[in-house]
């Protein structure tokens, strides 16, 4: 039973608020500063996490923290920020109330130093925070903002690797990973499994420092992993969630959302009773709308299972959850829905039953206009039909439910591919151990079909062989993932010419099989008065400009690389140093008689010097290169815009 799914999709639209119980407050702080950033971050969170919703803090209980905090009235650098990200917060409600908070000055970059400086995780958090927030307003919630945040936060976190605060680089790392959760989760799971020995489990400092810790990480890895549909995966980092949670924090009903789906799934229906008890042991006893939620879960694990006196449970739980006096949220819209088919699926007549589908998919309908979420809904639609089919003994219907989730599925990870793919692609190695998973997931399903009977175990086979075809269809996408963030990595983004280390690992084995073969160095002259004079973005052109002239030139068989700012390394297979000298000659006409650029108006010509070895023999390139140097120094100091090249002797 996909009740769990349904969950799945309530938490996911909590979580977007997270609610963190007020834990304590960091403990003596001496410095004024520093007690100023914490109360100013502590209101920030609240802000954030609580103004506009149902929580602990009212909107007024927020509004006389930000007056006792006398934010506004603050001259310094660092309230600046904190006004600005607060604002800003705030942009998007059209119709609800707005925090007050007055701007009067302009954000610069200085209020940001000076936060670093005094505070450099709560800047980490709140830069982070400000080119999220920043990229939705301006995109209105679009995910096409995601090309302009996440390149911004991968610069974030590169200009604190410098500074060699891991907190501080790892808070980013788990903003970059909720930006890139829904479009690419494979790189979301790098970032936080990049982050994950660094988390602290019970973080200190102010309520911002303490949203990134160790505890959430593994909860958010198995919500990743079970999106993915690899639930072992899954069910290691929910387990070790309910865990830590257990130990450090107190459990919470939506605690044990994730552990019991991929426990499901998995078919360990027992384990995920025995969770359910538990989770129902740790629930407030007067608080209907978890004991709804559990009888959601506990639906779940027996639509799945369909023993014996499994159906009087459902029929049991689905009155329950009808009776509840519980009043949904929207977003949890079809919860009732969702039982009455249950109910009507394993007592009611074909009109019941038929009925209370129409009146499910109405729900859905409703759900959908109000979600941002809408391919997990679509996702989460298909699953419910299906275990509510099989539970009806409908297997045809179940069947051909379980088909259009497969290619949903499907669908959403190739809309996905297509949406990550401009992003960066670089860290996709997890992407064939996790297909390895699935393949191995698969198998144990396969086992799960022995003691089935008949036309049931026909149609279990043909599902099974659907998975299997899916799963090859993944693979095959995840491997074409792995080469073109192979080729990314390979080759030099400004010039397209591959680079150094793509080159010298090649180079190895082509010197030892090509004998004859020419390496020639080459430099372009006065570059640096190209900058100087017309700006990077000039020099930048004259330097893809040259690396395509030499592309277009070169033949397939041999190689060039940017092995430095502004020079390049060719490899030219089986020449001689006349027929080298000769190329580069012509290379230099036709580079030199560009005159006309596309980032400035002014006209101006470029010419390079270079150095040529002709090898007949020799291996080693490190002290070909060398000499390849030696004599482009050579060239330059004889007036540039010219070759110098010279034939080793065998006994080089
Ligand atoms: P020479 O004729 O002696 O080679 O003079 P030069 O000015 O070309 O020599 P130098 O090596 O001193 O200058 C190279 C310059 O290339 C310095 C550096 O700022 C610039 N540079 C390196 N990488 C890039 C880049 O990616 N883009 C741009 N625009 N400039 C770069
Ligand atoms: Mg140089
Ligand atoms: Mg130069």
């Amino acid at each position: 039973m996909s009740i769990s799914s349904v969950s799945i999709f309530v938490k996911a639209s909590l979580l977007l608020l997270i609610y963190i119980p007020s834990l304590v407050f960091a403990s003596s702080l001496q410095n004024g500063d520093a007690e100023k950033i914490n109360r100013y971050a502590n209101l920030t969170h609240a802000v954030l996490y609580e103004w506009n919703y149902p929580s602990e803090l009212s909107n007024e209980d927020i509004l006389q923290q930000l007056k006792q905090s006398k934010l506004q009235s603050d001259k310094s650098d660092i309230s600046v920020v904190f006004r600005h990200v607060i604002a800003l917060s705030n942009a998007q409600q059209v119709d609800a109330p707005k925090v007050p908070v007055v701007i009067k000055e302009v954000l610069l970059d200085r209020h940001w130093q000076a936060l670093k400086r005094a505070d450099i995780k709560t800047y980490a958090f709140l830069k982070a925070y400000h080119i999220y927030i920043k990229g939705f307003n301006d995109f209105k919630g679009s995910v096409k903002r995601l090309s302009s945040t996440v390149p911004a936060l991968y610069s974030l976190k590169n200009d604190l690797l410098r500074s060699g605060n891991k907190v501080a680089i790892i808070t980013v790392s788990m903003w970059i990973a909720s930006e890139l959760i829904d479009t690419a989760p494979i790189q979301a799971i790098n970032e936080i499994e990049f982050a994950l020995p660094h988390l602290p489990i019970e973080p200190s400092g102010n309520k911002l420092v303490m949203e990134i810790n160790l505890v959430d990480a593994h909860n958010d890895l198995a919500d990743l992993y079970l999106n993915l549909n690899v639930p072992t995966k899954s069910a290691e980092h929910a387990k070790k969630f309910i865990s830590l949670k257990r130990q450090y924090r107190s459990l919470e009903t939506t605690d044990f959302l994730f552990a019991i789906s991929t426990l499901n799934r998995l078919g360990k229906f027992d384990e995920a009773l025995e969770l359910i008890e538990e989770a129902r042991d740790s629930a407030p006893v007067d608080d209907h709308f978890e004991s709804v939620f559990l009888d959601m879960f506990e639906m779940s694990v027996y639509g799945s299972r369909l023993r014996e006196g499994d159906k009087a449970k459902l029929t049991e739980l689905s009155t329950r959850v009808l009776n509840s006096s519980v009043l949904f949220p929207n977003e949890s819209a079809d919860i009732k829905p969702t039982a009455n088919a249950i109910y009507n699926a394993v007592n009611g007549n074909d009109e019941e039953f038929n009925y209370s589908i129409l009146q499910l998919e109405e729900a859905f309908e409703k759900k959908y206009s109000s979600t941002p979420l809408k391919n997990k809904a679509v996702l989460n639609r298909y699953l419910i039909l299906k275990h509510i089919y099989n539970i009806r003994g409908d297997i045809e219907n179940a069947f051909s439910y379980q088909e259009k989730y497969q290619l949903a599925l499907l669908n959403s990870h190739g809309e996905k591919f297509q949406s990550a793919s401009g992003i960066k692609l670089d860290l996709l190695s997890k992407d064939i151990e996790l297909a390895e998973y699935r393949q191995k997931e698969l198998l144990s399903l396969q086992q799960e079909k022995v003691g089935l009977t008949g036309d049931k175990a026909n149609l279990r086979t043909a599902v099974f062989a659907l998975i299997a075809v899916i799963c090859l269809m993944i693979t095959s996408w995840l491997w074409l993932a792995k080469k073109q963030s192979d080729k990314q990595a390979n080759t030099d983004s400004l010039t397209g010419a591959l680079t150094r280390r793509a080159m010298l690992r090649q180079l190895k084995a082509l010197l030892k099989r090509h004998p004859s073969s020419c390496l020639a160095l080459l430099d372009i002259d006065h570059f640096k008065r190209i900058n100087d004079k017309y700006g990077h973005a000039v020099g930048d052109e004259v330097l893809s400009t040259f690396s395509d002239i030499i592309r277009q030139r070169i033949r397939k068989s041999d190689l060039v690389c940017r092995y430095g700012g502004e020079e390049f390394l060719i490899y030219f297979e089986h020449s001689t140093e006349q027929e080298v000298t000769a190329i580069l000659d012509e290379l230099n006409n036709s580079f030199s008689s560009k005159t006309n650029w596309s980032t400035t108006n002014k006209a101006f010509t470029v010419s390079f010097s270079s150095g040529v070895v002709a090898l007949n023999g020799t291996t080693n390139s490190e002290s070909v290169i060398k000499l390849c140097d030696d004599l482009l120094y050579k060239a330059k100091n004889r007036g540039r815009s010219r070759v110098e090249s010279t034939t080793l002797a065998h006994s080089y």
